[in-house]
């Protein structure tokens, strides 16, 4: 990834009775309907940067030394002007073979749908790996349109353009989609300039936005799910009129009549537009990264991890009574958890072939260090039953703290503030104690899940003087009021730790999770989520469900991740901290060809590196070369496929 300029200028250092000849009047001509300006730098010390340097040489003159410098000759000059502008063109275009695939990502900070939309572009570029180059349109001045045609898509990350250059944006912009480029909109088409490159007329009315749909052939799995959102949330959206052969690929009450996203062909190019900026958040950044792909045949790679957490598990017993299923009798929560609960979530963790993470927690009181120990596993404990059977099991258990407050010095609502560093030390020690006790003198746990999903750079700290032998943090992906959300990779403050974090939770997948859970799938491509075995105990977690029901609707939950991702690798927290240390450091080298793309990766990690790529609709693909093949879906035009090195084309007819 990396900034870029287009190029404006070629300089020229010439004599005024030199340019006045009718061959370098029409060069500046020439020079012009390119989008390019000649600027006279009269042998000025620090000329501005320009695409090419020229210089007009006197009677009897040498040649510039320098290589950066084309001197041309006053006698007959034209021959050598001829040969400057095929030289300016080839610059503009960068042309070289083969060509790079290759996206611009156009966007500034003005307005927070503008500075949201360009921070969620840049992780989806680093996730997917894609060839990204970003333009920032607050300085820009023009655009060349030889230099655009370098890029396979540009996406306009905002809501509104620079009025100093929005028409004139625009204009090379419809002439690149017209030649067969794509332009993806995520940013809605209220602004005037933004709408007219759609060909859409203006809104026709507008309706409150609570719900909304997408099409299974564009969001993978989204068959079925109405995506909720929250009463207060629900802004009005502007309702528009789509010409008949614009293809909805997200809209409301139904699509057609509201439509949200929706892809054009535009001369011999494509355009995926938004109505409203839904996808300026964190959750959206797969839906962003689609609607590219809708636009333009991309190669997007996949960290593939499928993660199931067990957050306070094993978990002390409280004695209270818990309604199971109507109409039995209650029994004490210990009971619940270790006669019904652990072999129905075993029983499910088999079914599906999970590699589940479960995370200890010793306590759930306000109990601080200093008064010892709490004897939450005492032996013939049903907490003790549980944590042994399934530690007995062969499952990865993992931490989640002494007792549940947040390591954080702030008294918040997750925490009652730590005094410091050397108390938080203490109760992680206790807890290493306890967990050695339970589960065996040669245990030790190797990653830490935060209670409440929140823990300070001191707790991190702490942490790892504690237990030197965690690698792993989790919290969770999406930001959340004063949560700062995470990121799979290094920990930014303490980067011996890898961050796995969880992108969902409970036992449903409905329209309050749905979006969430589906973005995250297509990118980074996991699926990361936790269960507590006491969702059943708290009504909002359990909606209202009995245990059997909270299982069937856990099943189905993982039942659809694998429909729309059954490659998925199953992998426990701490396996998933190798994977990630290797997979940043693999390579993914795209080349574009007419009818499809070489793909050539380098460093995989192990098992391969996972990607994937939407050819044109209703086209026969064809794979070649080195690639795993691991799925495929005609419908959404979707293919799968895996790398453990080299290359490997995909090609479509
Ligand atoms: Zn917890």
């Amino acid at each position: 990834m990396q900034w870029v300029t287009p190029p404006t200028l070629v300089d020229l250092e010439c004599p005024d009775r030199e340019i006045r000849r009718p061959e370098w009047v029409a060069f500046g001509q020439e020079l012009d309907g390119m989008g390019l300006e000649v600027h006279r730098s009269k042998g000025a010390a620090t000329p501005p940067p320009a695409l090419l340097r020229v210089r007009c040489l006197a009677p009897g003159e040498a040649p510039s030394p320098d290589p950066a410098i084309r001197s041309i000759s006053a006698e007959n000059p034209a021959p050598a002007i001829e040969r400057l502008l095929h030289e300016v063109r080839d610059a503009l275009r960068g042309e070289s073979f083969p060509r790079p695939s290759r996206v611009l990502l156009m966007g500034w900070d003005d307005g927070e749908v503008s500075t949201t939309l360009l921070r969620e572009a840049s992780w989806m570029a680093t996730y997917a790996r894609l060839m990204a180059d970003f333009l920032d349109l607050r300085h820009l001045v023009r655009v060349p349109d030889l230099w655009l045609s370098r890029y396979d898509a540009v996406v306009v990350l905002t809501d509104h353009l620079p009025a100093a250059i929005a028409e004139s944006l625009v204009a090379t912009l419809r002439r690149y989609l017209e030649a067969g480029g794509a332009v993806v909109l995520p940013g809605g088409i209220d602004d005037d300039a933004l709408r007219s490159l759609t060909g859409v007329d203006g809104a026709s009315g507008e309706a409150p936005l609570r719900a909304w749909t997408c099409d299974p052939a564009f969001l993978p799995g989204a068959d079925g799910m109405v995506f909720r959102i929250p009463e207060a949330d629900a802004d009005p959206m502007p309702l528009y009129r789509l010409p008949t052969e614009a293809r909805v690929l997200c809209g409301a009450r139904g699509g057609r009549d509201a439509p949200l996203a929706f892809r054009i062909s535009k001369g011999r190019g494509t355009l995926v537009a938004w109505t409203v900026p839904l996808l300026a958040d964190k959750s959206a950044r797969g839906l962003l990264l689609l609607s590219l792909m809708e636009a333009s045949p991309l190669v997007s790679a996949l960290m593939d991890m499928h993660l199931f957490f067990v957050d306070d598990c094993p978990l002390p017993a409280s004695g209270r009574p818990v309604q199971v299923e109507a109409g039995a009798p209650e029994v004490p929560d210990g009971e619940f958890y270790r006669d019904r609960w652990w072999p129905d979530i075993h029983r499910l963790v088999q079914d599906h072939s999970l590699r589940p993470t479960f995370a200890f927690v010793l306590t759930y009181d306000d109990h601080m260090p200093d008064q010892g120990t709490p004897g939450t596993y005492a032996e013939g404990s049903p907490s003790l039953d549980l944590a042994r059977a399934i530690s007995a099991a062969g499952y990865e258990v993992d931490i989640h703290g002494f007792n549940h407050q947040s390591l954080s010095l702030v008294r918040n609502e997750w925490s009652v503030g730590w005094s410091g560093i050397g108390s938080m030390r203490t109760a992680l020690a206790m807890l290493r104690t306890e967990y050695q006790r339970v589960f065996g003198k040669d245990r030790v746990p190797r990653a830490y899940v935060a209670p409440s999903n929140f823990v300070q750079r001191v707790g991190k700290e702490a942490l790892r003087q504690a237990f030197p032998e965690v690698e792993v943090l989790s919290t969770q992906y999406l930001d959340e009021g004063p949560i700062l959300g995470q990121e799979f990779g290094p920990d930014p403050e303490v980067p011996a730790l890898s961050n796995v974090p969880r992108i969902s939770s409970e036992h449903f997948l409905d329209g309050d999770n749905a979006q969430e859970v589906l973005d995250a799938l297509v990118l980074p491509g996991v699926f990361s989520h936790f269960i507590h075995p006491d969702d059943l105990l708290d009504p909002e977690r359990s909606r209202g469900r009995d245990w059997p029901g909270m299982v069937r609707e856990l099943t189905s939950l993982l039942e659809k991740v694998d429909r729309a991702h059954p490659w998925l690798t199953r992998r426990t927290a701490v396996e998933a901290s190798p994977h990630l240390r290797q997979w940043w450091k693999a390579g993914l080298r795209v080349l574009r060809e007419s009818d499809g793309l070489l793909v050539r990766v380098e460093n995989p990690p192990d098992g391969g590196l996972t990607f994937w790529v939407r050819p044109p609709r209703d086209r026969e693909v064809r794979i070649q070369g080195s690639c795993e093949e691991v799925f495929r879906s005609q419908v959404e035009s979707r293919v799968v496929l895996r790398s453990n090195g080299g290359a490997c084309g995909i090609f479509w007819r």
